[in-house]
């Protein structure tokens, strides 16, 4: 595949990096995944913003305009053939001539992207859903979740520890034994017809998916949507449970620590939620 490296586009194997980079030996960058179905971003406006964000708090110091993004993710999608892609973007703070904790006030961010298969968009064909299997956990990771930080360890460990118990993702809770969120996703829950999610803190990631979805329902206006703490007690007795990412976009959980979610199958608020998403997702 062709990728983008500090400027130039270049075939992978070319691509390289030094060990003394940051991103390397700290986890010190940011980077974002936007879906491209046909070659057509969704949500890229709000996933750049999301990226300047990100970098504006860790002080990574980086001129690219939109404009530019644009370009990239353009290039990148025409070099590797405008299917159904991911465009993985990554800004690390950048190398510098030895290891030290300090940020350097004299350094250059390394911005990196490439393009992968994606397949078609999970919406696209509601016969054959996918469904997943959740289990719960506490959340141990870092009090700045909201920061799309490169340093995944937190979220890949939880990640697998869910895929040793058997199942496809974990829903984290706080030490209030409240929700926050999955180890690569969002979460939704559905009781007597009303939508919830957690709100927006530093908990958890501010996701794009998250947002379509909210002004998607919002706009529609046929189901009450909330943004509140949510409980373990209401996520263990919820009627319905969806994740939602760029990847999955809203996707239901039917099982949840090896009992059913509601009736143990894809719900009736989430078919109209998935339509709704998959009918609006270019619109914002
Ligand atoms: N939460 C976490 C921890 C994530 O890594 C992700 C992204 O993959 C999400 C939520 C969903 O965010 P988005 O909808 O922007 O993909």
């Amino acid at each position: 595949s062709i990728v983008y490296l500090n400027g130039q586009y270049m075939p992978m194997e070319q691509a390289s990096i030094s060990p003394l980079d940051r991103g390397f030996l700290f986890g010190d960058g940011i980077y974002e995944v936007i879906p491209c179905f046909n070659a057509k971003p969704v949500g890229f406006a709000l996933h750049m913003q999301r990226m300047q964000d990100g970098l504006a708090e860790l002080g990574i110091k980086l001129s690219t305009t939109l404009a530019e993004w644009r370009e990239i993710v353009e290039q990148l999608l025409e070099a590797n053939g405008k299917g159904n892609l991911g465009v993985y973007l990554h800004v690390s703070r950048g190398m510098q001539p030895k290891r030290s904790h300090a940020y350097p006030s004299e350094i250059t961010p390394t911005v990196f992207g490439f393009a992968f298969e994606i397949g078609d968009s999970p919406s696209s064909n509601p016969a054959q859903v996918k469904t997943f299997r959740a289990v719960t956990e506490q959340d141990r990771r870092w009090r700045r979740c909201h920061i799309k930080s490169t340093a995944l360890l937190g979220n890949i460990m939880h990640y697998h520890q869910g895929q040793q118990r058997g199942a496809d993702e974990v829903l984290l809770f706080n030490e209030d034994q409240q929700l926050t969120e999955a180890a690569s996703c969002n979460v939704f829950m559905v009781k007597d017809g009303v939508i919830a999610t957690p709100e927006l803190d530093h908990q958890i990631l501010p996701g794009i998916t998250r947002h379509l979805l909210l002004a998607i329902l919002r706009k529609d206006g046929r189901f009450k949507v909330e943004e509140r703490p949510i409980s373990l007690d209401e996520v263990l007795s919820a009627d319905e449970l969806w994740l939602t990412s760029s990847s999955k976009e809203v996707a239901p959980i039917v099982s949840l620590n090896g009992g059913p979610v509601g009736s143990g199958q894809p719900g009736p608020v989430w078919e109209q939620a998935q339509t709704l998403f998959s009918a609006h997702k270019y619109d914002y």
